[in-house]
C-alpha cells in the first residue's frame, strides 16, 4: 500500500464541501487520519457518527495541532477569524488551504494571520449541489469537476504540487490563477446566475396576479431550475455578494446592458436578434456537454440520490 499524502488533515468547517473532501479522501487513502472542528455540538457529533472524522474538537485551535493540512470549510466571512485563531497554533511546514467561492477576500482576510513557514495556498473546487451540512456530501462531488488554485506569487512549488496531488487524489482536475482572476471569471459563471435565481424566484414569489399554486404547478416551464440554485445556502451567498463585489457589480452591468438589448427586440419584434442571441447560448450549452462538465440528461445529469 503506498504511503498517504497526509499525516493528519484538520477540516475546519464539515458543511457540504467539508464532508466530500472527507469522503473523497477516504476514498483514496490520502490521508492517515481526518479530525475536525465545526461550530456546533450538532456538527461535530453527526460528523463523529458517521466517521467523516475521528476526532472532533470544539475549537478550531485545537483541531489544527499537529495537521500537515489545514482546510478551512466555512463561509468565506468566517475564515479571516478562523485564521486568526488557528495561526500561533500550526504545526511548522503545514499547508494551509481553504474552498471558499471568492479568493482575493480570503487571502486579504487569512494571509496576515499566518505564520512564515506555513505555506498558505487558497483553492475553490468548481462543483456543489445546493445542500448543506455534514450529511450532504458524497465522495464523487469532485470526480471530473475543476479545482482553482490560487497560490500566492513566492509559494513553495512543493507544497502547491501536494496540494495539486491531493485533489487529482480526489477526482478533480486543477488549473492555477491568480486570485483576481479567479474571483472575475466566478463572478459570470457562478456569482451573477445565483443572483438571477434568487432575483427571479422572489419575482415570482412577490407576483400577485400568478397565485403559489400556479407558480408550482406550471414551475416545469424554467421556474423549476431557478428554484434549485435559489435554494443554495443563504449564508455561502451573502458572503460571496460581500466579498466579490467589483467583479460582480461589473458583470451585472454587462448583464443588465445584454438584457436591455433582449428587451427591446422584444418590444419592438426583432424577431432575428432573438433568434441569433438564442442559438449562440444553445451553442455554450452543447459546449459545456462537450467539455464533459455535464450530461445531455434532461435532469441536468444529476442523479436523483444525490440531488
Ligand atoms: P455548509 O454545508 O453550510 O457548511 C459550513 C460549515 O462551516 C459547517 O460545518 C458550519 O458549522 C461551519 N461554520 C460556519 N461558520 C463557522 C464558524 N464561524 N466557525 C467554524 N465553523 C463554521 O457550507 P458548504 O457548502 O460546505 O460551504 C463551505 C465553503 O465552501 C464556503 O466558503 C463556500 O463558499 C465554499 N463552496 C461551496 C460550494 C457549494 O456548492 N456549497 C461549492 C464550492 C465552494 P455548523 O454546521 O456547526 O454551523
Amino acid at each position: 500500500m503506498t504511503k498517504p499524502l497526509f499525516k493528519r488533515i484538520a477540516l475546519i468547517g464539515i458543511g457540504l464541501i467539508g464532508s466530500s473532501i472527507s469522503h473523497a479522501v477516504r476514498r483514496a487513502g490520502l490521508a492517515a487520519d481526518i479530525v475536525g472542528h465545526a461550530r456546533t455540538a450538532a456538527t461535530r457529533d453527526t460528523a463523529l457518527r458517521i466517521g467523516l472524522i475521528t476526532e472532533a474538537f470544539a475549537t478550531a485551535a485545537d483541531a489544527v495541532r499537529g495537521a500537515d493540512l489545514v482546510v478551512l470549510c466555512a463561509p468565506v466571512g468566517a475564515c479571516g477569524a478562523l485564521a486568526a485563531e488557528i495561526g500561533p497554533h500550526l504545526a511548522a511546514g503545514a499547508i494551509v488551504t481553504d474552498v471558499g467561492s471568492v479568493k482575493g477576500a480570503i487571502v486579504r482576510d487569512c494571509a496576515p494571520h499566518l505564520p512564515a513557514g506555513v505555506h498558505f495556498i487558497p483553492g475553490h473546487p468548481i462543483a456543489g449541489t445546493e445542500h448543506s451540512g455534514p450529511e450532504s456530501g458524497f465522495a464523487e462531488l469532485f470526480d471530473g469537476r475543476w479545482c482553482i488554485l490560487t497560490p500566492p506569487s513566492g509559494s513553495d512549488p512543493t507544497a502547491v504540487d501536494k496540494l495539486t496531488a491531493l485533489w487529482l487524489g480526489m477526482g478533480a482536475k486543477v488549473e492555477i490563477m491568480d486570485a483576481e482572476h479567479h474571483d472575475l471569471v466566478l463572478a459570470i459563471t457562478s456569482h451573477v446566475p445565483h443572483l438571477i435565481a434568487y432575483t427571479i424566484v422572489n419575482t415570482a414569489a412577490h407576483l400577485g396576479r400568478v397565485t403559489d399554486s400556479e407558480v408550482i404547478k406550471y414551475s416545469a416551464g424554467g421556474f423549476r431550475d431557478f428554484t434549485r440554485i435559489a435554494a443554495s445556502d443563504p449564508t455561502m451567498w451573502r458572503d460571496v455578494f460581500l466579498n466579490n463585489k467589483e467583479a460582480t457589480l461589473e458583470m451585472l452591468g454587462r448583464f443588465s446592458e445584454d438584457l436591455a438589448e433582449l428587451q427591446r427586440a422584444i418590444r419592438f419584434g426583432d424577431g432575428d436578434t432573438l433568434f441569433k442571441l438564442f442559438s449562440d447560448a444553445r451553442q455554450i450549452r452543447r459546449g459545456i456537454i462537450q467539455a464533459g462538465q455535464d450530461t445531455s440528461a434532461p435532469d441536468f445529469g444529476r442523479q436523483k440520490a444525490k440531488s
